[in-house]
């Protein structure tokens, strides 16, 4: 890498959904300059072989821009759907009997196919079925092994393979489907970055993921159950990632208690130091319009304000006509928000206990002395990325520069809070370090003559886990006199 660019002018990140709207390489090059620092690849939709090339433009922009890119591929989950109707689409009336059941006939406006056999066993009388995100209500007057029939309670039209949930009762579904597998394969093997996992439930659900993924990716989980509220602490413990999944889980439970959720979510994750992503309707009206509702802009401000590491387009920038202007929107307020003298008053007051190690130690020291001396910058040294978590953990006031050995470290990264990741030549003394961190600091903008940068470091180098050092150096400004910078 010979020109390490400038780092976003915010420290929230911005998550991408790819789709129809933006699969084209020329589409993800201008939503990456517009705004977006990682991408999400939906297996939902599509099959393997078209994600081939979309992950191909992504990595793509690496070359382009000199900056590591970050995919996260997100698993379908055990999602539950309904079956085909033989008109494609049927009106549910309020009052009128609505069966499902385990006949593959298409449907009519009287009954459909519910391909999963485990509801029929699960559901109880009284219980709620919700249809399509919950905008059609069906309650469970009586059922048996292979029939369900419900009164509509909140009618609307219902068409092919539209999702649904059963927030009354567990549903024993396994986490992985059999197209979860082999997605998750097929994930691994094109090098993705981080994994999803829909509808986790239980931690149980990320062990055996993550025992598929083989370390090849980070683990992301996904909160949209009730029962993985229940176990919260020990969900995101399991895992290196959090979304904030509001669509799903704001039709599993009332839409009202959402907004205190999202803060518990995200505190929880950022006291265990785990990246949090908030998704979801964060602007969309702007699928078809070029502006957001005053609301929707409030929405992406708050999760700003609660210290999200990252906030996330979905069908806004897949599937809307706007996915640039998008993009656009998420980076300005996540701009204008992070420029108000409030906001760091307003991330600390979830207030970050250090864990008993020098790391953590080193890290909370680092943000302090940062603002105490008015530093442009932390700059970590680190293998795993392991450095680079904790600092960010901090939300510290000033950028944090990553400068990593690992391809996959840097990449993993671009889901953090602030990490600006440069992937680099490795370091063999303590001198080439506080050389090469001026040098790289100067490249990228981040400091000039006369300003303090930051190091971490861990010595002796290539230990895992041994960040011992914390320095403060002054750049002068000739660092970069007769260096050669081809070979940084
Ligand atoms: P989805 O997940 O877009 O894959 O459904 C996010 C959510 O449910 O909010
Ligand atoms: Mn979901």
């Amino acid at each position: 890498m010979t020109k390490p660019i400038a780092p976003r002018a915010r420290k929230v990140r911005v998550l991408a959904t790819l789709g129809p709207a933006s699969n084209d390489p020329e589409m993800i090059a201008a939503l990456y300059q517009a705004g977006a620092d990682a991408f999400r690849v939906n297996m939902s939709h599509g099959d393997q072989q078209s994600k081939v090339a979309v992950i191909q433009a992504i990595r793509a922009l690496e070359k382009r821009f000199g900056r590591p890119s970050t995919i996260l591929a997100d698993l379908q989950g055990p999602k539950l759907r309904v079956g085909r109707f033989a008109e494609g689409r049927v009106m549910l009336e309020k009052g009128q009997t609505f069966i499902l059941d385990r006949d593959t006939a298409p449907g009519d406006a009287t009954r459909v196919e519910l391909p999963h056999r485990e509801i029929f066993e699960a559901i109880e009388p009284g219980a709620r079925l919700l249809l399509d995100d919950g905008k059609l209500v069906l309650r469970v007057a009586e059922h048996s092994a292979d029939r369900i029939v419900t009164t509509v309670e909140v009618g609307g039209a219902l068409s092919n393979n539209k999702g649904l949930n059963v927030p009354d009762v567990v549903v024993p579904m396994a986490a992985l489907t059999e197209k979860d597998r082999s997605d998750l394969a097929f994930a691994v093997e094109q090098g993705v970055d981080w994994i999803a996992l829909s509808f986790v439930q239980r931690p149980e659900d990320l062990m055996e993921a993550r025992k598929l993924i083989g370390g090849k990716a980070a683990l992301l989980a996904k909160i949209e159950k009730p029962a993985a509220i229940e176990r919260l602490d020990e969900i995101v413990e399991q895992c290196d990632g959090v979304m904030v999944a509001r669509g799903d889980l704001g039709v599993e439970l009332p839409p009202q208690t959402v907004p205190p959720l999202q803060k518990r979510i995200v505190e929880v994750s950022r006291r265990l130091g785990r990246p949090v992503v908030v998704a979801t309707q964060m602007l969309e009206s702007m699928i078809t319009s070029p502006s957001p509702t005053r609301a929707e802009v409030s929405d992406v401000a708050t999760a700003i304000y609660d210290g999200a590491d990252a906030i996330m387009l979905s069908a806004e920038s897949a599937a809307g006509s706007w996915p640039v202007e998008s993009v656009a929107m998420m980076n300005d307020i996540g701009v204008s928000v992070e420029s108000d003298p409030m906001h760091g008053d307003r991330v600390h007051f979830t207030v970050m206990r250090p864990d008993p190690t020098t790391a953590d130690a080193l890290a909370e020291s680092a943000k302090n002395i940062a603002g105490t001396v008015s530093a442009k910058a932390i700059i970590c040294f680190t293998s795993s990325g392991s450095t680079a978590r904790r600092v960010a953990r901090e939300r510290p006031p000033v950028p944090i520069m990553v400068l990593t050995p690992q391809a996959e470290t840097a990449r993993r990264l671009g889901l953090l809070w602030g990490v600006h990741a440069i992937h680099t030549r490795d370091v063999e003394s303590f001198e080439e370090m506080v050389a090469k961190s001026k040098r790289m600091a100067l490249r990228s903008g981040i400091a000039e003559a006369g300003d303090r940068v930051i190091l971490m470091a861990g010595v002796p180098f290539r230990t895992p886990g041994s960040t011992n050092v914390l320095h403060v150096v002054r750049i002068v400004g000739d660092e970069l006199d007769n260096y050669d910078l081809a070979a940084e």
